[in-house]
């Protein structure tokens, strides 16, 4: 009797049909159907994926995001609000089922106006760290038009893909930082005869980003290369932040106003005006007038301010945040068995320090790292237990720093 033809279990090609057959406790199979099982592999893992991903975007309601951002940042109470509207409404948009109504739910990127140092990183990284999407930090101040030195803009997507480790799911999910949006702006108000190939240009290129379109994005970054291979990457449903300080936009603002004020009922308008704080009443107009495009202005409709910081606020800094300044030198301290505090009149002293060198919340920083520098230094190894930094103590090691010189330069 002819012996029993062996064949595959799954497609029931006999041996002499397929490449390979491979043999199992009961049964075979053929390279065809172990190259189709992995393709359903690879399949079901995507859209594990993808579920995983949107599950993780079941989104807190707004008042939730802003406790969440209270816990790190400290004050900027109108913007943490416009930021966790337009994050609620941004990812409420993306999980949205695709609907036969003509109602589409447009982009809420968000532009915040502040000075450097206010927290405007610190707010766009809260919220990443919140969502659990990646984060790309990025300065307009390098980007140019295709074509001239500097980095393309879709750098800022090879940025992204990279801190989405390269998984073009998570990257397309993921939120963008635009720092220093401001020194983007057009250089003067007539279109000028040498090109301005940091200003308006740019704005062109990033609006295309904004609005929600598929780039050819080199995965490495560098400039385009035909040799290179891209990655297709579609914007529509990433979040654009912008930042920037727009210095001297307060007398755009108080232009404005005044005018408003004489317009209307001057002693009226004036009275109500907090004139220490003019970013307060910021409205489009003034961005446009600075020099942003009015399509740049329309794709960031979501437009905040930041306050400059107190000397409340920058004590509270030092202490209140979830990861404040003086719990991560405890952090550290501890890690020698060295228990660590510092006093009022020293937290006190520091803030005074910040606030006359200018150096404002990244001051905050400097200003501990040379009061502890010389205990950090010399502690661990020694048998003290504890160190409680009072005002003498801050005051004689900053006296002892070079860090007084940094309020030559400011
Ligand atoms: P910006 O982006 O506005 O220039 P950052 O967000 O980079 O400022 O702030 C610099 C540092 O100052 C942050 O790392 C943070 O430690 C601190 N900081 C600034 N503003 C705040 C704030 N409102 N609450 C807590 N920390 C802050």
């Amino acid at each position: 009797m002819a012996k029993e033809e062996l064949e595959c279990s799954f497609c029931g090609r006999k041996k002499p049909e397929t490449n390979l057959l491979i043999a199992g406790l009961d049964a075979h199979i053929c390279d065809r159907c172990i190259e189709q099982a992995h393709g359903i592999v690879l399949e079901e893992l995507k859209q594990g994926e993808a579920r995983e991903l949107s599950s993780d975007l079941m989104l807190s309601k707004p008042k939730k995001i802003k406790s969440f951002l209270d816990e790190y940042v400290i004050g900027q109470e109108a913007t943490k609000k416009v930021m966790s509207v337009a994050v609620y409404n941004h990812y409420k948009r993306l999980l949205q089922p695709k609907s036969d109504d003509d109602v589409e739910i447009q982009k809420s990127n968000i532009i915040m106006v502040g000075e450097t140092g206010t927290g405007k990183t610190l707010i766009a990284k809260t919220i990443a760290k919140m969502l659990n999407v990646p984060l790309a930090i990025v300065d307009a101040t390098v980007l140019t038009e295709a074509g001239y030195v500097g980095e393309d803009v879709e750098g800022i997507l090879t940025r992204l893909l990279q801190a989405a480790d390269y998984n073009l799911e998570k990257a397309q999910r993921g939120i963008v930082f635009i720092d220093e949006i401001d020194k983007i702006a057009r250089k003067s108000d007539n279109p000028s005869i040498t090109r301005d190939v940091s200003g308006e240009g740019v704005q062109q290129a990033l609006l295309k980003l904004l609005e929600g379109t598929t780039v050819n994005v080199p995965p490495k970054g560098g400039r385009k290369h035909p040799d290179q291979k891209f990655v297709e990457v579609d914007t529509e449903n990433i979040l654009f932040i912008a930042g920037g300080a727009f210095d001297g936009i307060e007398r755009n603002i108080s232009k404005r106003l005044n005018m408003q004020a004489v317009g209307f009922s001057a002693s009226k308008g004036d009275d109500q005006i907090e004139r220490t704080n003019l970013l307060k009443y910021i409205i489009p107009k003034d961005l446009k007038d600075f020099g942003l495009i009015p399509e740049i202005i329309g794709r960031l409709p979501a437009l905040t301010y930041m306050n400059p910081l107190d000397k409340k606020t920058l004590r509270a800094i030092l202490t209140e945040p979830k990861n404040a300044i003086v719990k991560q030198y405890q952090k550290l301290f501890e890690m020698d068995d060295i228990e660590f505090d510092m006093t009022e009149e020293a937290l006190d002293f520091i803030v005074e320090k910040a606030v006359e060198y200018k150096l404002g919340a990244r001051g905050l920083r400097s200003l501990c790292e040379a009061i502890l520098t010389d205990a950090m230094f010399d502690m661990p190894e020694s048998n003290q237990t504890k160190l409680v930094v009072d005002r003498d103590y801050a005051e004689d090691k900053l006296n002892k720093s070079t860090i007084k010189k940094l309020k030559a330069v400011s």
